[in-house]
């Protein structure tokens, strides 16, 4: 029988932890904060917004929204960024994604403080988890100086939330990492490739497979570990599985008739693979929990930085 991975449970467990240490901030007169930047009003944003003011709010996290018309310009949008780095008081930044395309995103992401950039957004931050010196859902590394996790000298950066996400899934699940093989459908920078360091980081061997791989199926069936991050509905349907597999089912995709699904055909991966995340209620329902996390680690790191 295939186990379903709910992500609220790794969720709610996450957002514990963190609202502890938040009323511990709280309690020395801290106020975690979270910058929200959003340029224009796209739907997805303004969902993801709602779920993440939502869970801030659980967790004792304060939101700030720094809201943008679409035809911000770049210089107008780097002064949002830099007044927020200089603001002792916001601890982390969001900055919605993908921005409008007169605007130079690569000069804007680059200009968030790496101590703010709690979605790992910047080649600073990115640079952090392929060193393997970011935050990774493990506790092992965080933001420099952070306390209360463990291996202080070794963190960095944030890592980007969503592939965060799915290690914390994993560790809360207790499935073992080190020594499977895993494959990871996908290289962007911000699922993909990122997700392919953090397991190589926990001692998998890694294939990171693409729209180039040839025999893709084949190679998804040998893997221990799936992570899908392709995009592409029921992509990965009964012949990329085998039985025992753990799926990570990052994908998000709107059918036809308006419903989510995400990139593993999940009538062909129950009752094959070992384990599976849904979607909806799999990886996303955790990834604003590792935010939250986030914010709370550079919070923590600011006050000993000061
Ligand atoms: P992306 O930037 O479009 O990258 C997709 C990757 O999939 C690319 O590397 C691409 O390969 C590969 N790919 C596309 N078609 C393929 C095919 N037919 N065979 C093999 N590989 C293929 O997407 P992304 O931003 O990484 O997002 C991936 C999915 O995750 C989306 O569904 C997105 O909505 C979802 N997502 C979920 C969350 C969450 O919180 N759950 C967060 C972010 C994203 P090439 O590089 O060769 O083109």
């Amino acid at each position: 029988m295939t186990q379903i991975l709910k992500g609220s449970e790794v969720a709610d467990a996450l957002s514990a932890q963190t609202a502890a240490r938040a009323a511990g901030l709280r309690s020395a007169g801290v106020t975690p904060t979270l910058a929200i930047v959003r340029v224009g009003e796209r739907a997805d944003d303004i969902s993801y917004e709602r779920g993440a003011c939502k869970r801030a709010e659980k967790v004792g996290v304060a939101v700030r929204h720094v809201l943008l018309a679409a035809d911000v310009t770049t210089k107008g949008l780097i002064g949002q960024i830099e007044a927020l780095n200089a603001d002792s008081e916001v601890h982390g930044v969001l900055l919605f994604r993908p921005l409008p395309p007169h605007i130079d995103e690569d000069a804007v992401r680059n200009t968030l403080s790496v101590y703010k950039d709690v979605d790992g957004i910047s080649d600073l931050s990115l640079a952090g988890v392929f060193s393997g010196k970011a935050s990774g859902g493990n506790g092992k590394h965080g933001v420099a100086g952070a306390a209360g996790d463990g291996d202080e000298d070794a963190r960095t950066a944030f890592a980007p939330c969503t592939p965060s996400a799915c290690m914390e899934i994993l560790e809360h699940c207790g499935i073992e990492v080190a020594g499977k093989k895993a494959v990871v459908v996908g290289r962007s920078l911000v699922v993909g490739k990122p997700a392919a360091m953090m397991l190589l980081d926990r001692n998998a061997t890694v294939t990171v497979a693409h729209s180039r791989t040839k025999d893709l199926p084949a190679a998804v069936r040998t893997a221990d570990i799936v992570i899908a991050c392709v995009g592409r509905a029921a992509m990965l349907g009964a012949d990329y599985l085998a039985s025992g597999q753990v799926v990570i089912d990052v994908g998000i995709n709107v059918t036809a008739d308006g419903s989510l699904v995400g990139d593993v055909e999940r009538t062909a991966a129950e009752g094959t693979v070992a384990a599976l995340t849904p979607v909806p209620g799999g990886v996303g329902a955790v990834t604003t929990s590792v935010l939250m996390k986030h914010v709370v680690q550079a919070a923590q790191a600011a006050q000993t930085r000061h």
